[in-house]
């Protein structure tokens, strides 16, 4: 028999949490993947490693002064080596690979995943920034490009599990499910004090260090409306969130009939990164299985906005649209970042991301120069508040 054609991936951000795992997934099925670019931002070690394993065409480094170092390491291998921010643009342009994994952490995930659906390749979607960006944009060049988007999110591939068989059937709403985090039922007198240790304690996933604070603050689940907005074609009233310690239930669509599906797994990315890789089929894996017997409770209840601000200025930044999610993306990320660094409080991230909404101008219908605009003047004015 032939050997099956194997997809080849390119993995932007190949040392993250989402890059790591999907190297995992294509450890357990060498059969159906052949690994073709791998990019990293710093972690140079990691990248080599990983290169002289799955002997990629080309590998980036983001940090260019350790080019020098990736470049020696991989000098008697047939291994193209690229550093700096272009060099992810330069090689999402390759005709060699398939698909594209954007697992890319922030707003720097989205100039290669452009340049990945000019090229009409698909797109197994982790960096949600992208979407809460310039979604418009994004997903009106992937229908031009004819350009799939697969969720790799666990929420949204739970909806997008769903879906599958129900193309002509509309969706009356769907429900967003979130863990609530580390400081679920807590409140701002606690919250004040909370440190980047705590906070990195999330209680049901193991994730980078950004989306695991934007989960302790509620934004991730904001950040991940937007993300289902432009992924599901949604107005912001079909989008619900509600709270879910459990993590089983990933997330629900409920169709016109009343009639609600829900997809449900142990926690664990591997699955919806699989599910991505690997969509239509379902493939086998032995990945842990959820036992009912054992899971005696699956408990729902309203997310507390009135603590947990940033949610309510995510569906804010939902409802308007224009260019409010990016600012609110780009403020979020610096305020995340400072907070990571100890520069300031739980709640401060608040506070900047709500001042640079009131800050900046607000563009009703932006193009994509102005999503940059309004990301760097975002990223300016936060960091003008932060004093860095
Ligand atoms: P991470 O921080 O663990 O990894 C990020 C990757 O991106 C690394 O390989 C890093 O080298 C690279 N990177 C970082 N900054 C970069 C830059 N400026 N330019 C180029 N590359 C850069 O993050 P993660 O947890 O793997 O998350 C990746 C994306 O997937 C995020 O958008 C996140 O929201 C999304 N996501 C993650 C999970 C999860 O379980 N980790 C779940 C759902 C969605
Ligand atoms: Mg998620």
């Amino acid at each position: 028999m032939a050997e099956p054609i194997k997809k080849r991936i390119a993995i932007f951000g190949s040392t993250g949490s989402i890059g790591t795992q999907a190297l995992e997934v294509i450890d357990a099925h060498p059969d159906l993947f052949d690994v073709e670019i791998l990019t990293a931002q710093t972690n140079d070690k990691l990248l080599i490693e990983q290169a002289l394993k799955y002997l990629p065409n080309a590998v980036v480094i983001g940090d260019e002064r350790k080019y020098d170092s990736v470049n020696k390491a991989l000098e008697s291998k047939d291994i193209k080596v690229f550093a700096g921010e272009n060099a992810l643009e330069e090689v999402a342009d390759f005709d060699t690979y398939d698909m594209m994994l954007a697992a890319i952490v922030g707003f720097a995930g989205l100039k290669p995943t452009l340049k990945a659906i000019e090229k009409g390749k698909a797109i197994a979607l982790a960096n949600k920034e992208t979407l809460v960006v310039a979604g418009d944009i994004v997903m009106q060049m992937a229908v031009a490009h004819r350009v799939p988007i697969i969720p790799v999110d666990s929420e949204h591939s739970a909806i997008f599990q769903c879906l599958v068989g129900e193309v002509r059937n509309k969706i009356e709403k769907i429900i967003l499910t979130a863990s609530g985090g580390p400081f679920l039922g807590k409140k701002p007198n606690f919250l004040v004090n909370v440190k980047r240790d705590h906070a990195l304690q999330h209680p049901n996933w193991k994730m980078g260090a950004k989306i695991t604070i934007d989960s302790a603050t509620l934004m991730n689940k904001g950040l991940e409306m937007i993300e289902a907005k432009w992924l599901f074609n949604l107005l912001p009233e079909q989008i619900e969130v509600v709270i879910h310690p459990q993590s089983i239930v990933h997330s629900m669509v409920q169709f016109e009939d009343g009639s609600v599906k829900a997809q449900m797994g142990l926690p664990d990315m591997k699955l919806p990164i699989q599910y991505a890789l690997t969509f239509p089929q379902r493939i086998a894996n032995d990945n842990r299985r959820i036992n009912f017997k054992k899971t005696p409770v699956l408990a729902f209840e309203e997310p507390d906005i009135k603590t947990f601000r940033n949610l309510s200025l995510a569906m804010l930044a939902l409802e308007k649209g224009g260019n409010f999610p990016c600012i609110l993306n780009a403020a979020n990320e610096i305020a995340v970042w400072a907070f990571l660094n100890n520069r300031i409080g739980f709640l401060d991230i608040t506070a900047v991301v709500e001042k640079c909404l009131q800050k900046i101008n607000y563009i009703e219908k932006p193009n994509l120069t102005d999503y940059f605009e309004s990301d760097g003047e975002a990223r300016n004015f936060a960091a003008s508040l932060i004093k860095m």
